[in-house]
């Protein structure tokens, strides 16, 4: 697709520089294949030069601009003894992988990209809110705040992004990173979008949480003091997600996505009530 009506490309990451018009270019994957009659300006952010991935005892910080290809490695680079303390970090990989992207899609697009286009199937927001991310959001008029990436996306193709506002980074917390971890995801094809992807975790205090994507236009997240039984997560699926939530395009009727949201999350449940594997030698 083209952009016809825009003039300029601005090599920025400053937000007070953005004007009605402008939008934020990151890998370009969507605002190039989607195209534009209207805007003007392209704010390109790939030379802001923010760390990919940033780690300390609280966290991982995953700049916006960290592309899958480095998401992707990055598990496999990280020191034995964090991958041993952080085993969630093992989300990564299935969740870059559900992107069934080309190379080109694959090396430039990016973990903000994902999360700003708001598609109901975008594995960075899965990850995201499945390990409680946070998302430092920088306004034009100067203003930061932060929000959970669980509540950035809220509809389908839709954000609380305000005009302007630019997604600097994504915080997964230590104690999420510290989780047992269970990934579920379904596509009607082998090479489609996901249909269905549900991502449980297990905290060290026995809580359980269920971050539920793709089948749902916006994601949703079920938090409990322990693991409930089957019947307990039924009901609780059942209240959080009313009949119109279900998504609904060509990758996947609602009634469909709905008897495997069901279905994956009592898999996912069911194990992680069972003992953790142990480790494969030399998998650390
Ligand atoms: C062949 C193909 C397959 C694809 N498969 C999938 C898939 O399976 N699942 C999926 O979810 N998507 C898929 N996509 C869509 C897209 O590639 C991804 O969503 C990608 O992650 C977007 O990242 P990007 O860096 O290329 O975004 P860009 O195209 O640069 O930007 C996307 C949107 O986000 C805004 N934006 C970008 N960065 C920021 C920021 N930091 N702050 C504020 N706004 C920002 C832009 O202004 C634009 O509106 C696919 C695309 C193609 C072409």
């Amino acid at each position: 697709m083209d952009l016809p009506t825009v003039s300029e490309l601005i090599r920025t990451a400053d937000p007070q520089h953005w004007r009605p018009g402008d939008a934020w270019l990151a890998g370009g994957t969507v605002l190039f294949s989607y195209g534009s009659d209207t805007l003007q300006r392209l704010l390109d952010l790939t030379a802001a030069g923010w760390e990919p991935l940033a780690m300390n005892d609280d966290g991982l910080e995953i700049a916006a601009t960290c592309t899958i290809a480095e998401l992707y490695t990055f598990p496999g680079a990280v020191p034995p003894r964090v991958r041993q303390a952080w085993p969630a970090l093992d989300l990564m990989q299935p969740c870059c992988d559900s992107f069934v992207a080309s190379f080109k899609v694959w090396n430039v697009s990016t973990v903000g990209g994902n999360i700003c286009t708001g598609l109901p199937a975008g594995p960075m927001t899965s990850l995201a809110a499945a390990l409680d991310g946070t998302a430092l959001v920088l306004s034009p008029g100067g203003t930061v705040r932060r929000v959970p990436v669980a509540e950035l996306v809220i509809g389908d193709g839709r954000t609380a992004l305000a005009p302007g506002e630019l997604l600097r980074s994504i915080t997964l917390p230590a104690t999420a990173l510290r989780a047992r971890t269970a990934f579920r995801r379904l596509s009607l094809t082998n090479l489609g979008r996901s249909g269905v992807l549900l991502i449980g975790r297990t905290d060290e205090d026995g809580s359980f949480v269920l971050t539920v994507t793709a089948a749902t236009k916006r994601p949703v997240q079920l938090r409990f003091p322990s693991l409930p039984d089957a019947a307990g997560l039924g009901a609780g699926l059942a209240e959080a997600i009313d009949a119109g939530l279900w998504h609904d395009d060509v990758h996947g009727l609602p009634a469909w996505r709905r008897d495997m949201t069901y279905r994956l999350a009592e898999e996912i449940r069911a194990e992680l009530a069972a003992p953790a594997p142990a480790p494969e030698d030399g998998s650390l």
